[in-house]
Parts: C-alpha cells; structure tokens; sequence
C-alpha cells in the first residue's frame, strides 16, 4: 500500500442474503492496480475506482460480494468526508430521471404523503418528490453534499447514517434508495430498519445495478459498476431473497433508464475504453453536445416492493 497513513485491515464477512460462509472466488483481488486514494475519494458518489478487490459468489444461494473488505466504520467514514462537485454536476439530468420515477411511485403510493430518501446525495430526489407535492426529506452521510443540498434546494436532509437519525417508526409513506443498497456494508439491516419506519402497506423504492443483467454478462470484468465503492452484486433473484427475508412483497422489477449528460457518461466510460472515451469526447465537445442529456442503461434495475402486512419473518428484529 502506498498510502502515507496505515490503512485499516481487511474484514472477512459472511453472505448477506443467506449468511453462509461459503464461496466461490468470482475475480481475484488486484491489489497491485491500488492508486494513490485516500478513503474519502475512493467512496464519493460519483467514485468510478475499478474494483481491485476479490469478489466472491455464495455458494449457497448464489449472491455475489466484495469479501475480504474493508471494515464497515471505515466505509462510512470514507462516505463522511471528503467534497463531490463532479456529482453535483450533473443534478438537472437526474433530476428528469426522478420526475418519471415519482409518477410511477405515486400510481403505487395512492396518495402523496411522507417520503424518505436514505442516501439522498445532494437531494435531487427529494427536491422533485416535493415539487410534486410529496412532504419530502432525506438522509446522506456525506456532509459537504447534505449541506450543499440542503442550502441549493432549501429540504431538509440529516446528515450521518441512517442507524443514527431520530425517525419514528410507522411514519412514512414511502422509502427511497436510490443507488445506495450495493454500497452499504450491512443491506439486510437497512432493509430491517426501512420497514420499521414505513406505515403498514408502505413503498419501498430501490435502485441498484444488476449483475445478472445481459449487459453486465457480455461486458464481464469490465461492466462499469464493478467498481471499488460497490460492496454487493444483487442480480433479481437475490434482491428478491432479500427484500422478502426483511418483509416487503416485491411489486415491480423492471429496467431502470437513467439520464446523464453525454460528456459525463463518456467520461465515465474511460473504465471500458480510455481511447474510446477521450475520441467521443473530443468529438461531441465541437458541437456543443457534451451537456445534452442522454438515456442509458447498463443494468440498473427498478424494484417497488411493500411491507408485507403481516408475515412470520426469521431474523426480523421489530415490527
Ligand atoms: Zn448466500
């Protein structure tokens, strides 16, 4: 390591679906590919590190993780500090992409009420739930963009984990992740303490990319979201092992299109092809084409689910 301060140890941990401890290894660490990062820049938002670290596959039920890791309280302080104007930067084309997730939200809401978006970034999501009349609020642990948002938007978002926040059980609506499940170190018990905050029947929205998806099967090691920041490989199968472990009934699991400016997404694409990516970049510059928004998918999937109303849980710690 060439880090000037001892980084911390690595941490075995176990399946976070099913808790065997059992697996096969899917790519080998690649230590030696490390850069010169420190944490806060290596867990931003918009962090595009390639993964260097082993990814292993459950043997038992087959989920994919980043096993050994770094510990869980350096993960979050990584995700604490450190500032993310590149994210920041491209808030009016996710902003369009949330405007169409709410309408479908809302279809299955029935009425606009209380809504939480845990990991909210800079707040975008929140800002378009209450211009659409949502009573809206969110969560970030990041502080430079929970304090950017908050003053840019004028919303209210609580900074630190969501583990640390006063929220009353049983008082929303509708609970928001967007991008934020495969970065947490511990899903199950997000997934435990959203359904402890959400009324009966509530919605629980979450986004991640989704390693079973064709496109990240024909890309392999080079798929774009294996990367350093993402600690869990959910495909349709696990995402739904999960939720339903944690007491939700999954709705929808459908593709998820999202907006990025083109400069961005070529920019981004240096993990794919750096040729590529720096040819599309100069080409598109000339003709004033780099901010205009543009759809894209690479697997990133939509799940809706609801708390189940009443189910026999195993390993469920409250109602
Ligand atoms: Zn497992």
């Amino acid at each position: 390591m060439k880090n000037s301060s001892e980084p911390p140890a690595l941490e075995h941990v176990v399946c976070a679906v099913c808790s065997a401890d059992d697996y096969d290894v899917v790519y080998p660490a690649q230590y030696d590919r490390e850069k010169d990062a420190d944490l806060a820049d290596k867990f931003r938002a918009s962090g595009d590190e390639l993964l260097i670290d082993q990814l292993v596959r459950c043997r038992r039920c087959s989920f994919q993780y980043v096993n050994p890791r770094l510990p869980s309280e350096a993960i979050l302080s990584g995700y604490t500090e450190g500032d993310d104007p590149m994210y920041v930067s491209q808030l009016e084309a996710r902003e369009r992409t949330f405007a169409a997730s709410l309408e479908e939200i809302e279809k299955a809401a029935g009425q606009k009420g209380r809504l939480l978006d845990i990991g909210t970034a800079a707040g975008a999501f929140v800002a378009a739930a209450r211009d659409r009349g949502w009573q809206a609020e969110g969560c970030e642990p990041n502080k430079w963009l929970a304090g950017w948002g908050a003053d840019h938007y004028g919303i209210t978002i609580r900074q630190g984990s969501l583990f640390d926040q006063p929220y009353e059980p049983r008082s929303f609506d509708v609970i928001t992740l967007w991008d934020v499940i495969e970065h947490t170190p511990d899903p199950a018990a997000v997934l435990d303490h959203c359904r402890v905050l959400l009324k009966p029947g509530g919605v629980l929205v979450v986004n991640y990319p989704d390693i079973g998806s064709w496109i990240a099967r024909v890309l392999g090691r080079r798929w774009l979201f294996l990367t350093s920041v993402h600690l869990y490989y959910f495909d349709r199968r696990t995402i739904r092992m999960l939720l339903e472990k944690t007491g939700y009934s999954v709705a929808t699991v459908r593709p998820h299109i999202q907006r990025l400016e083109l400069d961005y997404i070529l920019f981004r694409g240096a993990t794919l092809s750096r040729a590529l990516s720096a040819a599309g970049r100069a080409m598109v510059k000339p003709f004033g084409l780099g901010r205009a928004q543009v759809p894209y998918w690479l697997g990133q999937t939509f799940v809706l689910a609801r708390r189940a109303s009443m189910v026999l849980l195993a390993g469920a710690t409250s109602w």
